[in-house]
């Protein structure tokens, strides 16, 4: 079988900013992307696509077109992982052999696990934000909607971009209040969670906008199932230690499902307890295999699941992988970087920015940004600046908002 210094299974956010970040530092490492996708998603811009301010065709790219040059792409699916022999295997039933390894194949959304839920998606006033094709149906049930009731649920943790759920109500708030039709639709937001947002600085200015929106806020109320037919939402709520089974009608559902790790991770030596890659928080290097790496959404890692943790651990992988190529001790640390663009109206975000433990962790001085307040500039950044950063510098290979400082061992 063939065998390249460096094997990548998963050539989204992951996967190419690692390869990129690898090759700008030393353009003759050999490296094989294995992903069968046709396409390469940004999957931050899903919701402002959902408000209606993207074009579902600006967060996608032939995921040819991504490639970094130089890289061999495999267009398959990796199947398993065999770190003691150095081996992943393919759908096809080729394996390939590398030196080290960078398993980055993001995670699964678990639609599943919501009973009547596949059947419902996509019709009937049923919808999510996290697949690209039914983004643009939120926006247009949000603009059909005059009266009636929305629900809008949150999953257990761990999920990429935790704020998602919440971004995709306010700004369908926002909308309906310009509209004039806010006061006629009853808004419930089920978050299975027991917290509104997992760090509390950002708490209290998201707090002013569920009571500004009239939204009725049901913490530890999970989505269980759901009767598109008859548009009835099923919800386990706890409450004092004591579960009971709530039924909700209604006229709009944005859902977000639970989150898991693809099967062939989770079945394999790489996994942690959890399904997820069990790698060290900090080089984000494997606990029991030296020469494999993990990062990304299908990390074990306790940071925010988000691209922006990516554009930090993306450098540190690559410095790690390119010492563990010549046989030395990773050189880099990850601080657990990650962002969450709180979009509490159209025009204004509230910019959570925090590394591991809830450290607070602000790119910019705040006179610019204050992270902890709604501010204009943070919508400037998602809407014009994140996603041009992210095509051309970040899957380029170029560290912009990068910070040096984040690789702590002098690299
Ligand atoms: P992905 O980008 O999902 O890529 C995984 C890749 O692995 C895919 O190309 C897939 O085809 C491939 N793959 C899967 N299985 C296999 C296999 N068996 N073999 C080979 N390849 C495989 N982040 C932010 O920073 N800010 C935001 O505002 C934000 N908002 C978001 C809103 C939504 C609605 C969603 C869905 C996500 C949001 N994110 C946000 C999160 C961000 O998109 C992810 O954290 C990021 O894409 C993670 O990168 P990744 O490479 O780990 O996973």
């Amino acid at each position: 079988d063939s065998k390249f210094d460096v094997v990548i299974v998963g050539g989204g956010s992951a996967g190419i900013a690692t390869a990129a970040s690898i090759l700008k530092r030393n353009a003759k490492v050999t490296i094989a992307i294995v992903d069968p996708a046709q396409d390469h998603y940004y999957q931050p811009g899903w919701t402002l696509v959902g408000a209606g301010v993207f074009k579902p065709e600006q967060t996608r790219r032939a995921e040819a077109d991504v490639m970094p040059h130089g890289v061999t792409w495999l267009q398959v699916a990796a199947t398993g992982f065999d770190p003691d022999r150095n081996r992943v295997e393919l759908a096809d039933g080729r394996t390939i052999a590398y030196q080290v390894l960078v398993a980055a194949p993001g995670l699964r959304l678990a639609w599943e696990k919501i009973a009547g839920l596949e059947d419902a998606l996509g019709r009937g006033g049923v919808t999510s934000n996290y697949r690209y094709d039914l983004a643009p149906y939120t926006h247009r049930l949000v603009q059909q909607m005059k009266a009636g009731r929305a629900l809008f649920s949150q999953p257990p943790m761990p999920i990429k971009c935790a704020g998602a759920p919440q971004k995709a109500m306010y700004l369908s708030c926002d909308l309906w209040r310009d509209a004039g039709v806010l006061p006629k639709i009853d808004v419930e937001f089920h978050n299975a969670g027991a917290v509104l947002f997992g760090v509390a600085t950002y708490v209290p200015a998201l707090m002013e906008y569920i009571s500004a929106y009239g939204i009725d806020m049901r913490l530890e109320s999970n989505l269980v199932a759901v009767d598109g037919q008859r548009r009835i939402a099923t919800f386990v709520q706890t409450k004092d230690g004591a579960t009971e089974t709530v039924e909700r009608e209604f006229d709009m559902l944005h859902v977000v499902p639970a989150q898991v790790s693809h099967d062939c991770v989770a079945k394999s030596p790489l996994a942690a307890a959890s399904g997820f890659i069990d790698v060290d928080e900090a080089t984000l290097r494997h606990k029991r295999y030296a020469n494999v790496f993990g990062l990304g959404d299908g990390a074990g890692t306790s940071n925010a699941k988000t691209a922006a943790a990516v554009r930090q651990q993306a450098p540190v992988v690559a410095v790690n992988v390119l010492a563990a190529l010549e046989g030395r001790e990773p050189v880099a640390d990850y601080d657990g970087y990650g962002s969450c663009p709180l979009t509490v109206e159209r025009g204004k975000i509230v910019l959570a920015e925090f590394g591991y433990g809830g450290k607070l962790l602000p790119t910019f001085p705040a006179w610019l940004v204050n992270g902890t307040r709604p501010t204009r500039a943070a919508w400037f950044l998602k809407e014009r600046m994140l996603p041009p950063l992210y095509w051309h510098a970040m899957l380029k290979g170029h560290e912009l908002l990068a910070s040096p400082h984040r690789i702590g061992r002098a690299a």
